[in-house]
């Protein structure tokens, strides 16, 4: 109850304080900004605490050079290709009457269930595109940048060409263009969204991480795999298009294989 009112303060002196403008544009520029470093913080302090190498699934490590080029280009993909797209946000919510007071706000459950169905509408987008971006005839021009880190950590996840963040990143409007009435869904899809492509970079694989009580949620070992092996598992979030299309073979070769060697 107190956890409530808190929420309910806090979002209604937002919107008695700021402007639609303000909270759509800069507030979610921030929401993004905050959550992408925050999200991708504890993978970065992992890399030096010997402990927790035995979760790492390639034993790479992940190099300095390598992540300054990340963190570069994740800066001018934020703040010169996504910064328009987010403060355009506004313009959006005017266009399709999407709500900003608290009254208007979903039930958590109604919520919930549009957020799924907002990972399902990405996942099979991002799949067919990415798949379609390794296509030998385009794979040098654009999809080759994220693939330059053969093993990834958590920042990798937006490190892309600019083309690969409006292509593969018009996945991430098909929801809220199908269902969305309320600013809460494009705040809480962002750190869904977000929360399962830092996880699948990650480079770490937690039996324990709860992101895999989602069903069918392929997870970080899943994701590495693709960019270690460069084909296959194609899907950012669950396995069941890799499954229909066959093209988690020589994932399953690799698991049975690893399995085997652990046997003898
Ligand atoms: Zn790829
Ligand atoms: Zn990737």
């Amino acid at each position: 109850m107190f956890e409530k009112i808190g929420f309910e303060q806090a979002w209604t002196t937002m919107t008695d304080r700021y402007t639609t403008w303000q909270i759509a544009g800069p507030g979610s520029l921030i929401v993004h900004e905050t959550l992408y470093l925050l999200i991708c913080l504890p993978g970065f302090v992992f890399q030096f605490i010997p402990y927790m190498q035995k979760y790492k699934i390639q034993k790479k490590p992940e190099g300095f050079e390598s992540q300054w080029k990340c963190f570069k280009l994740l800066m001018f993909n934020h703040f010169v290709i996504q910064m328009p797209l987010i403060f355009a946000t506004h313009l959006y919510t005017k266009i399709f009457n999407i709500g900003y007071d608290y009254e208007s706000m979903p039930t958590w459950y109604s919520l919930l269930l549009q957020l799924y169905a907002c990972l399902i509408l990405e996942d099979t987008w991002h799949y067919f595109l990415h798949r379609a971006l390794h296509h030998k005839s385009i794979y040098k021009y654009v999809h080759k940048v994220h693939h330059n880190f053969q093993a990834p950590f958590g920042m990798v996840a937006e490190c892309v060409h600019p083309v690969e963040t409006v292509v593969l990143g018009f996945g991430f409007f098909i929801g809220p263009l199908m269902f969305c009435t309320h600013l809460i869904l494009l705040w809480t899809w962002v750190a869904v969204r977000l929360l399962e492509t830092i996880d699948v970079h990650s480079g770490y694989n937690f039996k324990w991480n709860p992101l895999h009580l989602l069903p069918f949620y392929g997870g970080a070992e899943v994701h590495d795999f693709h960019h270690m092996n460069f084909h296959g598992n194609y899907a950012p979030t669950f396995t069941w298009w890799d499954k229909i299309c066959g093209t988690d073979v020589q994932y399953k070769e690799y698991k049975k294989k690893l399995a085997d060697e652990k046997q003898n």
